[in-house]
Order: structure tokens, then sequence, then C-alpha cells
């Protein structure tokens, strides 16, 4: 098999570096986009061979010139992960117009200019995976995250309705879920609510970075041609 190319959105640290590594260990180019942690995407692109760029995906223009610079640089696409994302917990009471909008700006918006920015290329060559991150709480909602929950909820909505749109196209258009995942998305829950997390999930323990990489993994897979429109959740039982 040819070497795949792989768009990572939010590839500098958590799910976005795991993902990164899994790819290229399975023989991928890599491409990380980050926002603010340039030094830690520029030493995980040398780490794995991989290529480091910037854009802020609530930014039209910038993800325009991100995946322009992407083609022109290895004249092919194969994979795009949107997973470049932030969360914030707050009563709903205290939500401000700000905190809404740039929930949605970064979490749906930048999905949206992605996918629309690569969609050409991969219509043009019949192919293409479009894998997109979700939450537990797009599907159950969650207390104090109504924001996130909406828009993870939104994200799922956009994965069936494209699925179905570009099924046709030869594209295949997935979600992952994730449960409670060890990144610094989570810095704000103490040693005790982890562990009271963990005892919540039927399988005992907090997800690693790596499990959603693999689910992230077998979507990408040739296995997985004749799947689409799909949500998977690495997430230890804690949603069924
Ligand atoms: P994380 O550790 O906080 O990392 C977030 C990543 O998103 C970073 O690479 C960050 O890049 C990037 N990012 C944020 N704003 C961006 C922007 N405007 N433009 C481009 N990149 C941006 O989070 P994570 O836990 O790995 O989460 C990754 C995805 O999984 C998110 O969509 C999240 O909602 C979802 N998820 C996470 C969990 C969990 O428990 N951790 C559970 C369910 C779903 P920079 O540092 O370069 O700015």
């Amino acid at each position: 098999m040819a070497q795949r190319v792989v768009l990572i959105t939010g590839g500098s640290r958590g799910i976005g570096a795991a993902a990164a590594r899994r790819f290229a260990a399975g023989g991928d180019k890599v491409v990380i986009n980050y926002c603010r942690s340039r030094e830690r995407a520029e030493a995980l692109a040398a780490e794995i061979d991989g290529w480091a760029v910037e854009a802020d995906v609530s930014d039209p223009e910038q993800v325009r010139n991100m995946v322009d610079n992407v083609l022109d640089k290895f004249c092919q696409l194969d994979i795009l992960i949107c997973n470049a994302g932030i969360a914030q917990q707050k009563l709903f009471g205290d939500l401000t117009d700000q905190d809404w909008r740039r929930m949605f700006a970064v979490n749906v918006d930048g999905m949206f200019y992605t996918i629309r920015a690569a969609l050409p290329h991969f219509i043009h060559r019949k192919q293409g995976r479009i894998l997109t991150l979700s939450s537990m709480w797009g599907q159950v909602g969650g207390s104090c995250e109504v924001a996130y929950s909406a828009a993870k909820a939104a994200v799922i909505g956009m994965t069936k309705a494209l699925a179905k749109e570009l099924g046709p196209s030869g594209i295949t258009v997935n979600c992952v879920a994730p449960g409670v995942i060890d990144t610094e998305m989570n810095a704000n829950l103490g040693p005790e609510d982890l562990a009271a997390l963990a005892e919540e999930t039927p399988m005992g323990v907090i997800g690693r970075p790596e499990d959603v990489a693999e689910a992230l993994w077998y979507l990408a897979s040739p296995g997985a041609k004749f799947v689409t429109g799909q949500v998977l959740a690495p997430n230890g039982g804690l949603i069924v």
C-alpha cells in the first residue's frame, strides 16, 4: 500500500498526539496541526518524521492555507482527523455569549472549515476517510457542560449527514466519541475525581489517549471501508 497522508487537527498533544504516533507507527506520513503548542508539535513532528503546521481551526483563512500547504507539499491527503477541541465547565446560567461562541467556533466551525477545505481533493480522487471527535457528553449530555455537549452533539449530526452525502463519492465519515481520557483537557480533575470516575466505569480505569488512537486507526483502516456514519465510543462502558 502506498504511504497515506494524514492531517490531524490539534495534533500537538493529548489524543491528537497519540493518534499522530499511532498512524506514523503504521507507516503513514502525519501532518500535525497546532494552534498554540508550537514547540510540542515540532518536537513530535521530528520524533515521527512528520510535519507540523500552524492554524487556528476557528479561522477559515488559516484552515484553507493549511490544507493548501499540505496538498502543495504532499500532493495528496488520504485521512483527515478533526480532533482539535476545547472544553469548559460552567453552570449554564454563567455562560457568556463569548463562551458559547468560542465553544462552537473551535469545536464545530473548525470542523466545518477543515472538512470543507479538504473535500474537493477527496471528491476529485473519489476516496478519503474523515474522522471526527465528539464526546460521550455529545451522546448523553453533561451537567455544567451544556455548551460542550451541544457542540459535540452537533459533531455527531454533521458526521452522520456528511456520511450520507459523501458515500457516493467513495468517502467515509465516522465519529469517535471518547469517555474520560487522561489528557490536559481533564487537568481540572483531581486524583479523587479521577478515582471516582474510574470506579463508575465498568472497565475500572480512566482511558488513555492511545485507546482513542486505536479506534481512529481502525476507522481509517482498509477493513473499515464499509463503515460510515458511525459513532465508535472508546469509553470503558461508562456510556452504553
Ligand atoms: P487537549 O489535551 O486539551 O488537546 C487539545 C488539542 O486541540 C491541542 O492539540 C490543541 O492545540 C488543539 N486546539 C485547541 N484549540 C485549537 C484551535 N483553535 N486550533 C487548532 N487546534 C486547537 O484535549 P484532548 O483531550 O486531546 O482532546 C482532543 C479531542 O478529543 C477534543 O475534540 C476533545 O473534545 C475530545 N475529547 C476528549 C476527551 C477527554 O476526556 N480528554 C473526551 C471526549 C472527547 P494547541 O495546544 O496547539 O493549541
